[in-house]
């Protein structure tokens, strides 16, 4: 089935052609050493296939902010081996200076990795001369860093109308993943979208209730929708000068047809830290010195015969303060529940989130998830319903 955007199968031959490819290299480091590399084994599938088919590859990322100035603690060169030994070939480190002769030398199937993008002052204005300087240097261009696709740099948005435009194999399973979730999904369609707090999300809801069969709303946002119906929430995180707009949303969603699904039941304690004395309650139950720190299990039983129902789950936020035991419960047995129906083939499950990522992980089920997206920013933007600027530069 043709795609809306081009891919690595619409490039033909590119044996000997230079194909500048974005990635997203920025991996966290810890005492001058890669932390998670992650981010560095996602882009493999893209790196190894161009190499394969001959091309001259040139990837292009960005490393930290450096804010257009060139910062040796923040040179992709610290990346050059650690990138060649997850990728199993050599890699060569080419500085913005004398780049095009650097390039010149290259072979067809070699790898160079090209320095941070953000050392131009202009990489994140979109700047047509940067986009110049980096377009000379290649005759084709890949994005597979979805992650950086909410941006409009010039390497990620900038160079894609300056040269033939790819989506890479990374960036390809992103957006498939997202349109089998919300673009055309199966219905019934569930969100679970939880987290500390509705301000953070309230395009994410707005754009939902529209779109889901099933509203769950868990974590700290819970409380200001139980808040703005009357419920004592106690000494809650809340947002009580939004129970208007919370107000807004469950009118909405009932004008969409859309259930929302509050808990109520809830694990609450009144001290936060690890393992305090806690109680399970109704949300009616929950005392003034009290806080909401997670869904409790009776609610989480309940959602989960919902996702039963469902043929599409898209999550984002966890139900509770998952960091600190025992709070951890509802979204751990949720994400189970959710990693069963996957299993079973009745449930395309995607999540999404750096706290949902590592709520997921915690649970030990992301790799049971239809799709996990790693991508933070971007992936809460697709969630609001945003074009995402990286990927319709993409489009055919
Ligand atoms: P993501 O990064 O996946 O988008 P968020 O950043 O929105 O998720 O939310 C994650 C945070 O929400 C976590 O730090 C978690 O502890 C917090 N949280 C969830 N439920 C509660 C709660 N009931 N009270 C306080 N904090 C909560
Ligand atoms: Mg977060």
């Amino acid at each position: 089935m043709t795609k809306p955007y081009r891919t690595l199968d619409d490039m033909g031959d590119v044996t000997g052609k230079r194909v500048l490819v974005r990635e997203d290299l920025n991996v966290p480091m810890a005492d001058g050493q890669v932390s998670d590399d992650t981010r560095l084994r996602a882009t493999v599938p893209t790196i190894a296939e161009l190499a394969d088919r001959g091309a001259i590859v040139l990837v292009l990322a960005h490393f930290g902010r450096p804010k257009g100035k060139r910062d040796p603690n923040l040179s992709l060169a610290l990346l050059t081996r650690p990138y060649a030994e997850v990728l199993g070939r050599p890699v060569r480190f080419i500085d913005w200076d004398g780049a095009a002769d650097s390039v010149a030398t290259l072979r067809p199937g070699e790898i160079a990795m090209l320095e941070n993008t953000r050392f131009f002052a202009g990489e994140e204005k979109n700047d047509g001369q940067v986009v110049e300087t980096m377009a000379a240097l290649g005759d084709l261009y890949v994005n597979d860093a979805f992650s950086a696709a909410h941006r409009a740099h010039a390497s990620t948005e900038g160079l894609a109308h300056a040269l033939p435009a790819f989506a890479g194999r990374q960036m390809e399973a992103e957006l498939d993943a997202l349109e089998k979730a919300l673009g055309k999904p199966e219905h019934p369609v569930a969100a679970v979208v939880g987290g500390a707090k509705v301000s953070t999300k309230l395009d994410v809801l707005k754009h939902l209730v529209a779109r889901v069969d099933h509203l769950i709303i868990g974590g700290g946002m819970a409380n200001t929708f139980l808040a703005a119906r009357g419920v004592n929430v106690g000494k809650s995180l809340c947002e009580h000068d939004l129970a208007e707009t919370a107000d807004e949303i469950m009118a909405a969603a009932e004008r969409a047809g859309c259930t929302v699904h509050l808990p109520y039941d809830v694990v609450v304690a009144t001290e936060f830290r690890p393992n305090p004395p806690t109680r399970t309650v109704n949300v009616h139950e929950v005392a003034g010195d009290e806080m909401i720190l997670d869904v409790g299990p009776a609610a989480v039983e309940a959602l989960g015969d919902v996702l039963k129902n469902c043929r599409t789950l898209v999550w984002n936020g966890p139900m509770g303060a998952f960091e600190t035991p025992p709070f951890d419960a509802a979204t751990v047995a949720l994400a189970r529940t959710a990693a069963a129906l996957t299993g079973d083939g009745s449930l395309v499950s995607v999540a999404g989130g750096g706290d949902t990522v590592a709520a997921l992980n915690q649970a030990g089920v992301a790799d049971r998830f239809t799709f996990v997206s790693t991508a933070g920013g971007a992936f809460l933007e697709w969630m609001e319903g945003r074009e995402l600027p990286g990927v319709a530069a993409l489009a055919r």
